[in-house]
């Protein structure tokens, strides 16, 4: 991995100039628009035709567009993109379409912490950094033929759950799976999900208070993801089965949602938990994230995934959540890492949350 120096790439910037930069697409419209309200000049990157469906939003429109043959070519346009002061903030379409190598030395300030990306994208090291921080993971299974319960099996670095498929017995797994693919098997755990939006600050304490800087929690969603969460207006999973139609879990959209307000504590220990753990393994997970979690019948929650920045759940909140409105009125998370930016930018601490 080449070395990036922060140091040196920040000391050209013009601080009182800086422009926040996506890629056009997952969380963008979010972000510009936060990033407007906290007085930033914004600057969408995209492919093509894209900047049409801008036009039809003009709060969530960036003030200008960067245009690139092909995502990758970023890498290629660094100088000229720090020319322009810009800040990069990352989401999860930003690094699959630049590629995870290419977004690992992209030679541009980027908010986060660049390294938490090698701990989330291998799931044998995700594990050992959730595990490690105290939560209840669902159980894997290393051998199929252990398998005695519903299972989910994933396929490595699958994106939105494509190809992902239950199933209740080895044979039934035997049937599904495509050998040639890598996979890991958890136990299918029963209950409702809830996908967690935190905001760890390194650098502010004015929330929940942690070793180091606090720790918000801004909202939280519902995948709605297609063909599992309407199969059942066709019939029961085992009968479709038997047609040979079987459930997938693609990602189309996401549905705003509130808990219980008991629960709430054990969020806020789970989060808490996993930015100490971050701390100590690699520097800390800075700014957004989410934990992807099932609150089972006892009441007590399993977490099977975690990202490490913006996710498109928290695009319902463009205006606010029902938790952020009690820390700001019109927060969302997209202005808030602006206002992360903003602050870190007064008080020269920029280093401290750019990677
Ligand atoms: P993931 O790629 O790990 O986020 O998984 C995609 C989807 O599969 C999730 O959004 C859930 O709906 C479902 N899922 C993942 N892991 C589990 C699990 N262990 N138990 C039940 N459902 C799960």
């Amino acid at each position: 991995m080449t070395k990036i120096n922060i140091h040196d790439m920040l000391t050209s910037y013009d601080k009182k100039n800086l422009t926040i930069a996506t890629v056009c697409s997952h969380s963008s419209l979010q972000i510009f628009n936060g990033a407007k309200k906290e007085g930033f000049k914004t600057l969408g990157i995209s492919v093509g035709e894209q900047k049409k469906i801008y036009e039809a939003f003009p709060l969530g429109k960036p003030d200008d567009f960067f245009i690139v043959e092909k995502y990758k070519d970023i890498t290629k346009y660094a100088e000229e993109l720090r020319e322009k002061y810009v800040i990069v903030i990352p989401h999860g379409s930003f690094v699959e379409y630049l590629g995870p190598e290419n977004f690992l030395t992209l030679n541009l300030p980027t908010f986060g912490n660049r390294k938490v990306l090698l701990w989330e994208s291998d799931r044998d090291k995700e594990r050992i950094w959730l595990e490690g921080a105290g939560l209840t993971m669902p159980q894997e299974i290393k051998d199929p033929k252990d398998i005695d319960k519903p299972v989910i099996v994933k396929y490595y670095g699958a994106k939105g759950g494509k190809g992902f498929f239950i199933a209740k017995t080895h044979d039934e797994f035997l049937k599904r799976v495509e050998k040639n693919k890598s996979y890991t098997i958890q136990e299918f755990v029963m209950g409702t999900r809830y996908y967690l939006h935190y905001f760890y600050s390194p650098i502010q304490d004015n929330a929940f208070p942690l070793s180091k800087g606090s720790l918000q929690l801004l909202s939280m969603d519902r995948r709605d993801e297609t063909t599992i969460d309407e199969v059942q207006r066709l019939g029961s999973i085992q009968e479709l089965e038997e047609l040979g139609i079987h459930p997938t879990f693609v990602v189309t959209g996401n549905i705003p949602i509130v808990m219980r307000e008991s629960l709430l504590p054990q969020v806020f220990d789970m989060g808490k938990a996993v930015v100490e753990k971050s701390l100590d393994l690699f520097g800390g997970v800075i700014g957004s994230f989410c934990l992807e979690t099932v609150v089972t019948e006892d009441l007590t929650f399993k977490v099977f995934e975690i990202s490490a920045r913006i996710v498109a759940g928290t695009n319902p909140y463009i205006s606010g959540s029902p938790y952020s409105e009690l820390i700001q009125a019109d927060l969302s998370t997209g202005r808030r890492i602006s206002q992360e930016i903003k602050f870190a930018a007064r008080k020269k601490l920029l280093e401290k949350i750019l990677t």
